[in-house]
């Protein structure tokens, strides 16, 4: 096989093109008018806040509902996008590439403008490009850091469901497709049920926006995160129900891990003294929760994400590597993102952060590391 003949399928086309752009269209104009709770943001450098409209659900809901009738109507295939995986995936790095450009020219405009929010700049090209300039850049009045993880977010489900149409449509459905699909459309739609627990986060108040987070969103949430997915369309895993109850377990302890300990922190950070597990916090220097999941260990919240990864993952079974390539990517970025969170808490917090320490020794998994 010759090259071209290997590229052919990344080549988008015309009809990928215009899918990514409704999407990202109705993303931008549905998000701008449809209610949703706001939710003030971490306060920023200049001490000023912003205001976050968290209407992901109704965005998500209204999007499928649409779509549906599209497809009932016979105006859209609902095999649109599991038919177009590679070129849709080739389109997403084009996009995000002049993206991530617009961004590097505009966040050095307005540092020459003296912009408010001071935009840093390294003063080298590669550095600024991949890790940003600008902490929270807008356009048009819509914040373009929370705009791309919904939009990856909600790519992910709109793949997911087109990879089920696909399967429905060749017969080859099974448990471990239902499986996979029902935990992830689970996590979906509880992550866009808690999205303003969002706005507290890592990528939120404190990464620039760049290469790195724009990529990260747009093409690695979406077409990673589903690799369970396509993978399933090609190969037959028969689970026995023993695997099922043994992976419906590791499913709901991740879950239960994972929203415990980002929900503990959230209600910790609006009032330090909400009751954690139906006791006072255990509070350090008056800033850091050393109690309920965050007394187990500093980013217990990251074990729970990591065993959710490894149960969307098992209903593929232990034939092949290539479905649990999420959980193995999550791990290693997650111990990655730990230690620079680590070293970011270690200079916010000094003293406190030390104290933290030995009073909580595990960073992910007690007993372990
Ligand atoms: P966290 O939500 O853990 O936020 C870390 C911040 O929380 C710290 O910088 C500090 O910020 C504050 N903090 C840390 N410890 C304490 C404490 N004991 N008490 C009070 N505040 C504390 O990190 P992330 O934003 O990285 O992750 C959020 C979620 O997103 C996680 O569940 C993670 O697993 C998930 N995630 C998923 C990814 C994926 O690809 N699936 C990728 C990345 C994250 P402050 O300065 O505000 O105090």
């Amino acid at each position: 096989m010759d090259l071209i003949s290997l590229l052919q399928p990344f080549i988008p086309s015309w009809t990928s093109a215009e899918l990514l752009l409704t999407y990202f269209g109705y993303l931008a104009i549905f998000g701008s008018f449809l209610p949703g709770k706001i939710v003030a943001g971490a306060t920023l450098p200049d001490a000023t806040h912003l205001n976050y409209s968290c209407n992901g659900l109704l965005q998500l809901f209204l999007l499928v509902l649409l779509l549906a009738a599209g497809v009932a109507a016979g105006l859209v295939s609902s095999t649109a996008i599991a038919d177009r995986g590679l070129e849709l995936l080739s389109a997403t790095l084009i996009f995000s590439i002049v993206v991530t450009l617009l961004l590097y020219v505009t966040g050095r405009v307005s540092r020459h403008q003296g912009s408010s929010l001071k935009p840093h700049v390294s003063g080298n090209l590669i550095h600024d490009w991949w890790f940003g300039i600008q902490l929270n850049p807008q356009f048009m009045g819509i914040d373009l850091k929370f705009f791309f993880v919904r939009a990856g977010m909600l790519g992910w489900l709109l793949i997911n469901l087109s990879v089920l149409a696909k399967s429905i449509e060749d017969g080859s459905l099974n448990r471990s497709m239902v499986l996979y699909q029902l935990f992830c459309t689970f996590y979906i739609l509880d992550y866009f049920f808690h999205e303003e627990f969002m706005t507290s986060t890592w990528d939120i108040i404190a990464e620039r926006l760049g290469f790195m987070l724009v990529f990260g969103d747009l093409v690695w949430i979406p077409f990673t995160f589903s690799i369970q997915g396509w993978w399933l369309l090609k190969n037959n895993v028969e689970l026995t129900t023993a695997a099922v109850v043994a992976n419906c377990i590791v499913f709901l302890m991740g879950y239960r891990i994972f929203r415990g300990a980002n929900k503990q922190k959230h209600v910790f950070k609006k009032n330090p003294k909400s009751l954690i597990w139906g006791r006072p916090p255990k509070v350090i220097g008056g800033k850091l929760l050393a109690s309920g999941y965050w007394g187990i260990a500093r980013h217990c919240n990251y074990l729970g994400d990591l065993l959710l990864a490894l149960s969307f993952s098992l209903p593929c079974g232990i034939s092949s590597p290539v479905p649990y390539f999420y959980p193995i990517y999550l791990l290693i970025l997650l111990i990655w993102r730990e230690r620079r969170d680590e070293a970011r808490c270690a200079e916010k917090y000094k003293d406190i952060w030390a104290e933290y320490c030995k009073v909580v020794p595990w960073r992910i998994l007690p007993y372990v590391y």
